[in-house]
C-alpha cells in the first residue's frame, strides 16, 4: 500500500493587513518541510506525529512531498500558495500510482486572491489523482469549512481538544480511516452543516464545560453509534471576513449518508440552541491587574491578552496590559511578549546592563493599543530559539527571533520580553528559556487566546481573560465583517434557524 502526503497549514486572520509570504513560511517557528523532514515529525505531537507513526506501525509506504506550516497571520500570498501547491502536486505526480492521499492542512487558510485556501488545494489534488483515490485529512478545530473543501474529500476528522493536545491522535485517526478505506473495510461518506454562528475562541476551550465542549461531548457519544466512523464539531475561526466562517459539524458514516446527515443536524441544532452561551465577558485591564496584585502571597495570576493572541494572527505588539501594570506600579510581573523589532535593536545596541528609555509596541496597526514609553535595564539578549515541552510542544523548538528581557522598576518589578517575531506562549519555556521562573511570579501576561491553558492552568491560581483591544477580541460585534454570510449570530440576533 502506498500513501502520499503533503499540505499547507496556516490560520488566516483577514483583519491582519500584512500578508503571509513565502519568506514568512521559512522564518521563526514556521517551516517548509520536505520528504524526510516530514517523516522526522514522527516523534512530535503534531498531526504528522500520528500520521507517520501509524504508517510505520502498519508497515505502509508513506511518500512525503512538501508540508508548509506558518504561524497564524494575514492572508497567504498567491506566490506562497502556488509555489507550495505546485511542489506538492509534483511530488504526488512523481509518486503515482498511489492508493490514497492524506493531507496536512489547517482548515482556516485564506489567500490573497481567494477566501478559501484548502478548497483549491484539495481540488487540484483530486484532479491529479482522479475520482477513485481516497483523500482524507485531519482538521483543526478552528476550521472555516467551505463547500469546495467538502466536495472532493472522502473524510475529515477534526480535533476535539482546545488547547489542541490531540493533534497527534487526530492525525493517527485520519490515517487509520484512510487505510481501512483503501483496504475496502469501510466506505466513508460525509455530511456537514454550517451553523449561522461565529464564536469567540474562549467559548471553544475544552479544559472547562464551554459551549462547544458540550457539543463535542455529544460528538464522542455519536462516534460509538453503529455505522458512524467519526463526528466533528468545528468552532471555526471568527477573525476571518469570509462567507463561510463559523461553527460547523461533520459526520463521517460507513456508506450511509442519511445517518451522517442525521447526526450532523443533531449537533448543529445543539450549537444553535446554545448560541447565547458562546458569548464571552472579558475583565477590564485595571480590574484584572488589581485583583492579581491583591492575591495571596505565592499566588500566580495569568492575565491572558486574548485579543492579541499570537496564535490568532494578531499584531503581537499590544500594550494595554503593560500600560495597566505600569499604572498600577505592579511588582513581580512577567510579560510574554511584545513584538517590536526596533526596540529589540535599540536594546541590543545599548548592550546588557544598560538602562534604556524607549517606546514599545503599538506600532504594527494601531489596533492593539498605543506605543508605551518604558525605562528599564537590558537584562538579557537571546537569539530566541528554545525547546518546547509540555503537552503541545513536545519534540519541537520555538523561535521568535532575537529576544530581549527588559527589567522595569528594578529587580522584582516588571520583566518585559521584547521580540522580533510574533509568538504564542503556550509553554512554560516561554519564560524559563529567558531565566524567568513562572511559578514564582505574581502576574504572567500571555498573548494567547487559550493554548496557554495546557501548560499554565496547572501552575495558575487563577486565569483572567482580559479585555484589551485587538483583532482576536471576543467582542465579535466590534469587527467590521463585510463578506460574512448573514444573518449570523451574534451580529444578528433576531432570526430563527434549524438545520
Ligand atoms: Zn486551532
Amino acid at each position: 500500500m502506498r500513501i502520499v502526503t503533503g499540505g499547507i497549514a496556516q490560520e488566516t486572520n483577514t483583519f491582519q493587513w500584512e500578508p503571509t509570504t513565502l519568506a514568512d513560511f521559512q522564518k521563526g517557528s514556521s517551516r517548509i518541510e520536505r520528504g524526510q523532514q516530514i517523516l522526522d515529525l514522527a516523534h512530535t505531537n503534531l498531526i504528522y506525529g500520528g500520521i507517520v507513526s501509524e504508517a510505520q506501525t502498519q508497515g505502509i509506504e508513506l511518500i512525503a512531498t512538501t508540508y508548509g506550516h506558518a504561524v497564524p497571520g494575514g492572508r497567504v500570498s498567491r506566490e506562497a500558495f502556488e509555489t507550495m501547491r505546485d511542489e506538492i502536486l509534483d511530488g504526488i505526480r512523481a509518486a503515482l500510482p498511489v492508493d490514497g492521499v492524506i493531507l496536512g492542512i489547517h482548515g482556516a487558510m485564506a489567500l490573497e486572491h481567494n477566501d478559501d485556501g484548502e478548497g483549491p488545494l484539495i481540488t487540484a489534488v483530486r484532479e491529479l489523482v482522479g475520482p477513485d483515490i481516497p483523500i482524507v485529512a485531519p482538521l483543526d478545530l478552528h476550521t472555516n469549512l467551505s463547500d469546495e473543501m467538502m466536495a472532493e474529500t472522502n473524510a475529515f476528522i477534526g480535533y476535539k481538544e482546545y488547547p489542541h493536545i490531540d493533534m497527534r491522535e487526530t492525525g493517527q485517526a485520519a490515517m487509520q480511516l484512510l487505510i481501512r478505506t483503501i483496504k475496502g473495510e469501510v466506505n466513508p461518506v460525509m455530511a456537514h452543516v454550517r451553523v449561522p454562528l461565529i464564536a469567540p475562541n474562549q467559548s471553544m476551550v475544552t479544559t472547562w464545560q464551554s459551549a462547544l465542549k458540550q457539543v463535542i461531548d455529544r460528538a464522542v457519544e455519536i462516534e460509538s453509534e453503529p455505522g458512524v466512523l467519526s463526528a466533528t464539531v468545528l468552532g471555526g475561526f471568527p477573525f476571518s471576513d469570509i462567507p463561510f466562517a463559523g461553527v460547523a459539524t461533520i459526520v463521517v458514516a460507513d456508506g450511509d449518508k442519511e445517518l451522517a446527515q442525521h447526526y450532523a443536524n443533531e449537533m448543529a441544532q445543539m450549537c444553535w440552541n446554545l448560541r447565547e452561551d458562546f458569548t464571552i465577558h472579558p475583565t477590564p485591564v485595571a480590574d484584572a491587574v488589581a485583583e492579581a496584585l491583591a492575591g495571596e502571597p505565592g499566588s500566580v495570576y495569568v492575565l491572558a491578552d486574548i485579543s492579541d493572541s499570537g496564535a490568532s494572527g494578531t499584531a503581537g505588539d499590544g500594550t494595554a496590559i503593560l500600560k495597566g501594570l505600569l499604572e498600577a506600579n505592579a511588582r513581580s510581573a512577567a510579560v510574554a511578549q511584545i513584538m517590536d523589532r526596533e526596540a529589540v535593536t535599540a536594546c541590543i545596541d545599548a548592550g546588557v546592563g544598560a538602562t534604556v528609555t524607549l517606546t514599545v509596541g503599538g506600532k504594527h496597526d494601531g489596533l492593539h493599543g498605543e506605543p508605551v514609553e518604558v525605562t528599564g535595564m537590558v537584562r538579557l539578549i537571546h537569539e530566541g530559539r528554545f525547546p518546547l515541552g509540555g503537552l503541545m510542544g513536545s519534540g519541537m523548538r520555538a523561535s521568535r527571533g532575537k529576544t530581549v528581557v527588559l527589567e522595569i522598576n528594578g529587580p522584582g518589578g516588571i520583566e518585559l520580553q521584547l521580540t522580533e517575531l510574533r509568538g504564542h506562549p503556550n509553554d512554560l519555556n516561554f519564560f524559563r528559556a529567558f531565566g524567568i521562573e513562572p511559578t514564582e511570579r505574581r502576574i504572567l501576561v500571555l498573548k494567547s487566546a487559550a493554548h496557554f491553558r495546557a501548560a499554565f492552568e496547572p501552575i495558575a491560581t487563577k486565569v483572567i481573560e482580559v479585555d484589551a483591544p485587538g483583532i482576536s477580541s471576543p467582542k465579535l460585534d466590534t469587527f467590521n465583517h463585510q463578506s460574512l454570510r448573514r444573518p449570523i449570530y451574534p451580529l444578528d440576533k433576531d432570526f430563527d434557524w434549524s438545520p
